[in-house]
């Protein structure tokens, strides 16, 4: 156990130092800002919203390293996803992160590397941080003119 707890930190520390779709996403039609302040992490979701569908997604921001690397890899895991899909992934994950996962953690795939998340709640917070705001994003629209 404590070698795979040991992979399992390499994969979030690798993650933290080298983010995936670490950026700003030009053409984004759909973003949002999420703030943990507990912590200090702080992110940007940029979404490219195809119909119901996830065609790309990125982020920004500063963070622990928890918070970075769930970011990074929950981009990974909702690129290409309906909003529906995405959903139903972050609810596996808040089950893990929380430790309330009653089915396989390894049917979330990489994401499993976060199930020690759950003996540690304050970090709960850190890990769910861009996937809060990732639901934020597939619910509100960015517009860039407002008329209120
Ligand atoms: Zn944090």
């Amino acid at each position: 156990m404590s070698d795979l707890r040991e992979l399992y930190q390499d994969v979030i520390l690798e993650h933290s130092k080298a983010p995936r779709n670490f950026r700003e996403l030009q053409n984004a039609n759909h973003k949002a800002e999420g703030y943990n302040p507990l912590c200090g992490d702080h992110f940007t979701i940029y979404l490219d919203l195809e119909g119901d569908k996830i065609h790309d997604v990125t982020f920004q921001g500063s963070g622990c390293a928890i918070s970075k690397a769930s970011a990074s890899m929950m981009t990974q895991s909702v690129k290409g996803k309906s909003k529906e899909e995405a959903e139903k992934i972050f609810e596996q994950f808040h089950q893990l992160v929380t430790g309330q996962a009653n089915g396989d953690p390894e049917s979330l795939g990489k994401l499993a590397v976060f199930a020690g998340v759950s003996e540690f709640p304050v970090r709960v917070k850190c890990a769910t941080l861009a996937w809060h705001t990732l639901q934020a994003a597939l619910e509100g629209k960015q517009e860039k003119i407002s008329t209120e």
